[in-house]
């Protein structure tokens, strides 16, 4: 009954938060995020205080706690991706700060196998299946692109696709891109938007009729604030332009939930990008991802305040 009052509240907006386990060997095991579970609730524990003041509780669609499965996670996001057949738009996104989880949830780890694929993985594997078993009613035309913010791909125009390994080879081309420089790619990737395009034309072969889908599958750039003491040059103002392409595509979600006539689409070039697939008739998934450890208890906070804004 929550879930489908907030349906109504928000149109076709839905927040998820995972939180990540503790990691192997990762020293500090004191949580400042607790798992409250089936009613969407997490709460935060503040280290410093005592009290009733100490905790506090936020809420989403749902939440998937530490010892949640990435089939588990992607069983509540497989309905957008059949709905990218019916034509619809739909925008896929993992926000948080660096060590979150956002590609683990997205892509997996690294050398992942069937069972560690992320949402990218198998909404492709999905999407694919669908569109052959479909095959007797429908003619699709797939075709994707592969965009990292700031560092486009030098041809980002569209491919045509026909399997999740043809995707793959796109996304092979991005994160070589991504990984230009001295920089390791962990450290490149924090400081980037990396967006999976997938585009649908579908013919229906009885009546004619032409559908149009849209899928984004996005892993956004860390949403950490960068520190202007460590920080100088170059790599201050790619922080700051990654500070405001967070904050412009929170300023888009926030104007849609709130069903604002002016929808402020032209503050970035990644809600640019995306704006076709924000708002309308398109659904908008985002992952709110949480590293538990009490290290991370302000960056967790200010995480929960933005999901908090547009959810
Ligand atoms: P981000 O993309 O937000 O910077 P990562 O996805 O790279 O974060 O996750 C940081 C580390 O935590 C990686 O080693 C990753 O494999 C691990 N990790 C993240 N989420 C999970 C999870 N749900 N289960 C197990 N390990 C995870
Ligand atoms: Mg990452």
């Amino acid at each position: 009954r929550m879930f489908n009052e907030l349906q109504e509240l928000k149109g076709n907006i839905r927040v998820y938060c995972r939180i990540r386990p503790f990691l192997p060997g990762q020293v500090a095991k004191q949580t400042a995020v607790e798992y409250i579970g089936e009613n969407g609730e997490v709460a935060v524990v503040n280290p410093s205080k005592q009290g009733k003041d100490r905790r506090r509780n936020f809420k989403f669609n749902k939440v998937f706690g530490p010892d949640s499965t990435q089939a588990e996670v992607y069983s509540d996001t497989q309905p957008l991706i059949r709905s990218v057949l019916d034509g619809y738009s739909v925008c896929i996104f993992a926000y948080g700060q660096t060590g979150s989880g956002k590609t683990y949830t997205m892509t997996g780890p690294n050398g992942a196998s069937e069972e560690d694929w992320g949402v990218n993985y198998r909404a492709l594997n999905d999407l694919f299946k669908i569109s052959q078993s479909r095959g007797g009613s429908f003619n699709y035309e797939i075709q994707s692109t592969v965009q990292t913010n700031g560092l486009a791909v030098p041809d980002a125009s569209m491919h045509p696709v026909t399997s999740t390994s043809d995707v793959l080879e796109l996304m092979d081309i991005g994160l070589r891109n991504r990984a230009v420089g001295a920089t390791s790619m962990n450290e490149r990737s924090s400081r980037s938007h990396s967006v999976v395009s997938i585009h649908v034309r579908g013919k229906d072969l009885h009546s004619g009729a032409a559908l149009h889908g849209n899928l984004h599958l996005v892993d956004l750039a860390g949403s950490e604030r960068v520190d202007r003491s460590e920080a100088t040059g170059d790599r201050l103002r790619e922080a700051q332009h990654i500070n405001r392409s967070l904050s412009a595509l929170g300023d888009v979600i926030f104007a849609l939930a709130q069903k604002n006539s002016h929808v402020p689409y032209r503050n970035s070039k990644l809600t640019q990008l995306l704006q076709s697939s924000l708002g309308g008739q398109a659904k908008t998934l985002m992952f709110v991802q949480l590293n538990p450890d009490v290290i991370s208890y302000s960056e967790t906070i200010s995480t929960l305040k933005f999901a908090e804004r547009v959810s």
